[in-house]
């Protein structure tokens, strides 16, 4: 069988015509096969939707209880058959619940990623290689100057902030689902034990997070009187991005703004946006981490996702692998 045969992209996503299914659908349709919470790969309206059990809560937090009219939940390593073919859910390492998805037919199995990386992150399952004979990958950060430091060590320079300037208030933007989370639980692991302030547009991912185990020691909500504007004086407060373009920033003392995303490895980014102190802590792969990863599954071929689809693409064909972009639209994470 050609591996088209068995998955291929359409305009509303990937298809298995033999299962009849799509992964990660931009539109909805009869069955889903979801990788991870994000809202560009779990949107809601689907007939059926298949993902881990974290996943579906995820949805249901952020769409409600009506965010499709069935679900079945997937957990990891087992083996599911829809109408013949395959399939199966195993760790991204990307947030919590993400999973790649491999889809296999009389011999032939696709993995299909969704985002991954391969960097430590106590708040979700680490990637598990699956063998596979096309690996599906996303190339967000698919280019060559992309390298992401020690999360670490970016935690550190917010410490160093901190008693540099004990008065004002340090704002982090974060994305709502795995980067917020990930970010106070690295703080704590830098030894910070002090309250983190969140947006209430976190709090109930991170009580959920919370929920399923992954310690965040003492969150409190971020809530302003305007009588006490000195009241977050020296405080680290996460909120979402798009917060820090409304007042909601601006009530804080002194504010300073921090952005923790993989693109703020580019300078012009920090600035355009009115960064102060980037932080680089990306949830999706570096580029070292994309060759280190197909080189380690090996696959026969490569088909590449969302992002700097060429460079990559290249870079397989120069090893002999065979490659190719799939063009597919919609995705745009909101998790970077
Ligand atoms: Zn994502």
């Amino acid at each position: 069988m050609r591996p088209e045969a068995l998955l291929h992209p359409t305009p509303a996503g990937l298809f298995c015509p033999i299962g009849r299914f799509h992964v990660d659908p931009v539109r909805p349709v009869e069955r889903a096969l979801i990788t991870h919470g994000h809202s560009d790969h779990a949107r809601a309206g689907h007939a059926k939707v298949l993902a881990t059990r974290q996943t579906l809560d995820i949805m249901r937090l952020r769409y409600g209880d009506d965010f499709c009219g069935e679900e079945q939940a997937a957990a990891f390593g087992e083996e599911i058959d829809i109408d013949g073919v395959r399939v199966s859910f195993h760790p991204a390492g990307h947030v919590l619940g993400s999973a790649q998805i491999a889809i296999e037919k009389d011999g032939l199995r696709i993995v299909v990623s969704g985002d991954y990386k391969r960097g430590v992150d106590p708040t979700c399952a680490p990637f598990d290689p699956v063998a596979c004979d096309v690996f599906i990958t996303e190339a967000t950060f698919g280019l060559p100057v992309f390298h992401h430091p020690d999360p670490k060590a970016e935690i550190d320079k917010l410490l160093t902030s901190l008693k540099q300037f004990p008065e004002r208030s340090h704002l982090i933007g974060a994305y709502a689902l795995g980067k917020a989370q990930r970010v106070i639980r690295l703080i704590r692991d830098c030894g910070y034990q002090e309250p983190i302030y969140i947006h209430g547009a976190l709090a109930k991912l991170c009580d959920y997070y919370v929920g399923q185990g992954i310690d965040l020691g003492d969150i409190r909500p971020a809530t302003i009187e305007k009588s006490s504007p000195d009241a977050f004086k020296g405080a680290v407060i996460v909120g979402p991005p798009s917060a820090f373009q409304d007042r909601w920033a601006r009530r804080f003392n002194e504010p300073l703004i921090a952005f923790a995303s993989g693109w703020m490895m580019v300078r012009q980014r920090a600035k355009q946006g009115g960064v102060e102190l980037p932080l680089v802590i990306s949830d999706h792969c570096d580029w070292p981490e994309l060759l280190s990863t197909i080189a380690e599954i090996g696959p026969s071929e490569v088909w590449v996702t969302h992002g700097r689809e060429e460079a990559l693409v290249r870079w397989c064909e120069l090893k002999n692998i065979p490659a190719r972009p799939l063009h597919l639209v919609g995705y745009e994470d909101e998790g970077d």
